[in-house]
């Protein structure tokens, strides 16, 4: 696992949004990051899975969560800019925001490849991402410090056999985070991607039905450097991909 600790983390008076928060690795992060004191803004798209977590959070005594339902594959860009301005008035400032969420599509040989899944899995993998950092950037900047954090794949740096749209997102998902990272170095804003590695959640069963789960690490096994990329220990951190296994 990435060395880190994850009780170095202080998340108090952090904001932090987290997409995908309803399920798999986004859950775990909404959870540990309202551990460590931050207050969350959950968004995705089935709002019964977002409710559970905020109750889960509730039920700890932790700082109240917000909850944005919303579908990445159909919002628009006025969607992005007024969530960002209701951030900004609600809570002065956003200090981080994971971007987790995202779908695999098909696994397909290349020449198979639907043209309605290729858009689909990049309407969501890659524009969505794009119209949210674009939105965010001005709510980020309101914070003394801002962390934007990306979610990349192993086939986001080496291309593989019939993971065709999933792959290719992934790899604009990085080209994108050194992009951004690149325009803001110095600046109060960072920008990173962590590449997950393999972990027990249903897009990996799906990408891998038969394998043994028992043998995957599990969202909570990888929190250290979801920990580390939002705490101030990696205000240095800027334009890196890091692994979380
Ligand atoms: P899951 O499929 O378990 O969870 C994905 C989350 O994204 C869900 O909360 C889902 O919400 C949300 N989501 C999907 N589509 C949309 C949409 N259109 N609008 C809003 N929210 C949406 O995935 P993981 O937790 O496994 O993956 C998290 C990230 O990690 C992804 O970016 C993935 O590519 C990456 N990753 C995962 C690996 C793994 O082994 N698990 C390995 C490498 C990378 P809902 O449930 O409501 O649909």
């Amino acid at each position: 696992m990435f060395d880190y600790s994850i009780k170095d983390a202080d998340l108090h008076n952090k904001v932090i949004l987290v997409t995908g928060a309803g399920a798999g690795i986004g859950r775990s992060a909404a959870i540990t990051y309202a551990k460590l004191g931050a207050t969350v803004i959950l968004l995705g798209k089935t709002v019964k899975k977002l409710e559970a977590v905020y109750d889960e959070i509730v039920a700890l005594n932790l700082a109240e969560p917000a909850i944005i339902p919303l579908d990445l594959k159909g919002a628009t860009k006025q969607n992005y800019i007024d969530m960002s301005s209701t951030i900004a008035a609600q809570f002065g400032k956003l200090d981080g925001v994971l971007l987790n969420a995202s779908v695999l599509g098909e696994l397909t040989p290349f020449n198979q490849i639907h043209e309605q899944t290729f858009n689909d899995v990049m309407q969501v993998n890659v524009t969505a991402q794009y119209l949210l950092a674009q939105a965010l950037i001005p709510t980020l900047l309101l914070a003394e410090n801002a962390s934007m954090v990306f979610t990349s794949s192993g086939v986001g740096s080496q291309g593989r056999a019939y993971w065709g749209p999933y792959a290719i997102s992934k790899f604009a998902t990085v080209g994108m985070m050194q992009v951004i990272a690149d325009e803001y170095e110095g600046t109060t804003l960072r920008v990173n991607a962590i590449n997950p590695g393999a972990t027990r959640t249903s897009m990996r069963s799906s990408a891998f039905p038969a394998e043994d789960k028992e043998l995957l690490a599990t969202p909570d096994d990888i929190m250290p450097v979801y920990a580390y990329l939002m705490s101030d220990d990696s205000i240095k951190e800027n334009g890196s991909t890091l692994k979380a296994q």
